[in-house]
């Protein structure tokens, strides 16, 4: 990964990845913890939480504030010590629609609420303590970690440390900063899938970070350096390229033996189970125009505008503000938009660069979408189908397979948001 370039894609089409490299020299800024944070109630996928604190409420850090009783249903914690202000509606881009969020004032403090004593020996109990810290996927996906930790029949355990994204290198950083602690939390996901196979995917070359290359020597892990290829990052396509097994459409890696955790969700199940820590806070980066990429350290519920300020930057230069990466990410509307447990990434553009899409010009059907298209899937056609409404096409058009890695939007001559065309489609099956 030193001095990488570009990535190559399906149909031999390379993607400039230049504002990567060696971006994870830089150490993690840890962003002052908020006066105030918003902590949206659903912050996984799958059922929603319920609020158990009201208005006028003192919370510690850690404490939790919001669950449910279903398997889907990952808890959520306060990240501040102080008291619930407020109740309120706010704009969540996981869900993309407006959903409950607690505003938590401060009070100075930061007193912590510790998870409980877990027999960490039983699988059991190592699935209910990642159930109660509030683990998800935290490259992204935002799945509940304990939902995979619980399946049965694993064979192998890859963690997944590819991390595609052009201007993500958060992961990598943390490879360097905290590889024992990595490797626990590892260890501990492939007790409670009780299998001792477990494959280390990363795209960093050998003798790139020595100490956790020892510490996976000495566990018996296995490192698979992946081919540079962006799309690679997603699971299903990263278990074919390691193990050449197709995860079947409308299957997920379980059903095929493999559970595919990413290496920052390991270092989460770490803290849960050595420090007694819930998901409060994680390593992201942030990239934009014109400061290339930081690593910053930030409490759930910080907003954009506080990590922008915290980096000493000026708010009012950025034109376009994206919580995630700049292929993946989700544009906000209000820089006052909470980050989440999954937020890898913050982009903000300034207007030179905000707008890639504003000359959208009609399909000339040049076919270049369906031929990057990473899943084989036929974009062109399955916008199409979502602009007729047609849900027996887009069935028929496998929509659900899907990774929404924007490749058929990037490629697009016409500036055609394909992507959005996508996702939409996928609502429309889902409904
Ligand atoms: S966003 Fe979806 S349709 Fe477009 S290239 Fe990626 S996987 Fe294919
Ligand atoms: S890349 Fe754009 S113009 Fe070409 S077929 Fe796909 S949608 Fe149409």
């Amino acid at each position: 990964m030193k001095g990488e370039r570009t990535f190559r894609e399906k149909g031999g089409f390379e993607m400039d990845i230049s504002m990567k490299a060696g971006a994870e020299k830089k150490p993690f800024k840890f962003i002052d913890i908020p006066d105030i944070v918003t902590i949206c109630l659903q912050q996984h996928i799958g059922k929603p939480n319920h609020p158990i604190v009201k208005e006028g409420d003192m919370v510690k850090t850690g404490q939790k504030i919001g669950d449910a009783k279903c398997r889907m249903v990952v808890p959520i914690h306060s990240s501040v010590t102080g008291y619930v202000e407020d109740l309120k509606e706010v704009y969540n881009p996981v869900l993309n629609r407006k959903e409950k969020a607690v505003i938590i004032r401060r009070d100075g403090n930061d007193e912590m609420k510790y998870l409980p004593e877990y027999d960490l020996d039983r699988r059991k109990e190592i699935v209910k303590m990642v159930k109660e810290a509030g683990i998800v996927g935290l490259g992204g996906a935002a799945f509940p970690t304990h939902v995979k930790l619980s399946s049965q029949g694993i064979k192998k355990l890859v963690i997944n440390a590819k991390e595609s994204d052009p201007n993500l290198v958060c992961d990598v950083r943390l490879m360097i900063d905290k590889p024992a602690e990595i490797v626990k939390g590892i260890k501990l996901m492939a007790r409670s899938l009780d299998t001792d196979e477990i494959i280390f995917a990363t795209r960093t070359e050998e003798g790139q970070i020595p100490e956790l290359e020892r510490i996976m020597k000495e566990h018996g892990i296995k490192v698979v350096r992946v081919r540079p290829s962006y799309s690679v990052g997603a699971e299903k396509l990263l278990i074919k390229e390691m193990f050449g097994i197709e995860v079947p459409s409308g299957k997920f890696p379980p059903d095929v033996g493999v559970v595919v955790n990413n290496v920052s969700t390991a270092y989460a199940v770490y803290r849960a189970a050595y420090k007694k820590e819930p998901l409060l806070s994680r390593g992201a980066s942030f990239y934009s125009d014109l400061t290339g990429i930081e690593n910053i350290w930030f409490r759930n519920g910080t907003s954009i505008r506080q990590v922008i300020e915290g980096l000493g930057l000026d708010i009012d230069r950025f034109d376009r503000i994206v919580i995630g990466s700049l292929m993946m990410g989700w544009s906000v509307g209000s820089s006052d938009a909470p980050l989440l447990k999954y937020s890898a990434g913050v982009t903000a553009l300034t207007p030179e660069y905000s707008k890639p899409y504003e000359k959208q010009l009609p399909c000339i059907r040049c076919g270049y979408c369906d031929l990057v298209c990473p899943v084989d899937i036929y974009p062109s056609l399955i916008m199409k189908a979502e602009k007729a409404d047609d849900v027996k096409a887009l069935k028929r058009y496998n929509v659900l397979d899907c990774i929404e890695c924007s490749l058929c939007s990037y490629v697009c001559p016409s500036q055609i948001k394909l992507t959005k065309h996508l996702w939409q489609g996928k609502n429309k099956v889902n409904k």
